[in-house]
């Protein structure tokens, strides 16, 4: 089934950490460098790393790695005229790029943190998605890839802008299944519970001790766990959609 993987072209968002960085090279490693990947984040130095290990890896691999701010979403449209031409016909979309906020009360929660997440987590998605749909539509064929959450079905105190952020990421990307159902373009919504990642070092603003804490006494995914349910869910036969993958450590409520 692999096979069917062979030289696609995967553009990830968020690539430069956890779950992005995972699914490069899970990509890699399905295909044994068969592949080409566009690798885009903030941090461009980690994605040179990124590239530099995938190269000296896998000899045949492409990869063309660019600067990205999801967030910004009027740079979406100029990052992607900076593709080269050989890696311009996308098959496959992660849209993998999100952030969540350290756990907060609604009443302390300033519209700046508010607007970041929204602009990260479903504008900036959105966006991508819909600069990209042409190219799919125009060959009736493509896959995309959303990073939901738990969150985005089951909310808990303190997380209601994440929450409502991978909520509207749901109603969007199932929208966005219905609308396409006619056709052979793919919509897949991974939902993750606990994975262990930066993401809740960065959810707590930078303390690595309290990130831990988060894990204390539990056993949850890593990002691997992830990356193979992304690349498994895109080499399925053309007529099989994987439409929710909702997984979680089996030690999480
Ligand atoms: P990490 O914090 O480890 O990585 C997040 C990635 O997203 C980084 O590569 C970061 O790159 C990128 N990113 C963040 N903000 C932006 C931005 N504005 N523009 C471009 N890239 C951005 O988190 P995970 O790998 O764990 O998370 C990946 C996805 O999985 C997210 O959508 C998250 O909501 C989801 N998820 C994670 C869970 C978990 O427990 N870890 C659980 C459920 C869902 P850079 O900083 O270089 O831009």
């Amino acid at each position: 089934a692999l096979t069917r993987l062979a030289n696609k072209t995967v553009f990830i968002t968020g690539a430069s950490a956890g779950i992005g960085r995972a699914t490069a090279w899970e990509y890699a490693h399905a295909t044994e460098g068969q592949i080409k990947l566009i690798l885009s984040a903030r941090r461009v130095e980690n994605l040179k790393d990124l590239q530099d290990e995938l190269n000296s890896k896998y000899p045949s691999i492409k990869t063309f790695i660019g600067k990205l701010d999801v967030s910004q979403k009027d740079s979406i449209t100029p990052f992607l005229k900076t593709i080269p031409e050989e890696f311009k016909d996308i098959d496959i979309l992660v849209n993998n790029a999100g952030k969540a906020l350290g756990n907060a009360q609604v009443g302390s929660i300033e519209t700046k943190d508010i607007d970041e997440i929204f602009q990260t987590n479903v504008i900036g998605l959105i966006s991508i998605t819909q600069a990209i749909l042409p190219i799919f539509k125009a060959k009736n064929a493509g896959d995309i890839v959303n990073l939901g959450s738990i969150a985005g079905k089951d909310p808990y105190p303190g997380g209601s802008i994440y929450c409502a952020s991978k909520f509207a990421l749901r109603a969007f990307t199932e929208s966005l299944r219905k609308e396409l159902i006619n056709t052979k373009i793919r919509v897949i919504e991974v939902q993750p519970g606990a994975v262990e990642t930066e993401f809740s070092i960065v959810r707590n603003y930078g303390d690595k001790s309290k990130a831990d804490k988060v894990y204390e006494g539990r056993e949850p995914l890593i990002a691997e766990d992830i990356a193979e349910l992304i690349v498994f869910s895109t080499s399925r036969k053309q007529n099989t959609v994987l439409a929710e993958l909702l997984v979680f450590p089996s030690d999480q409520a």
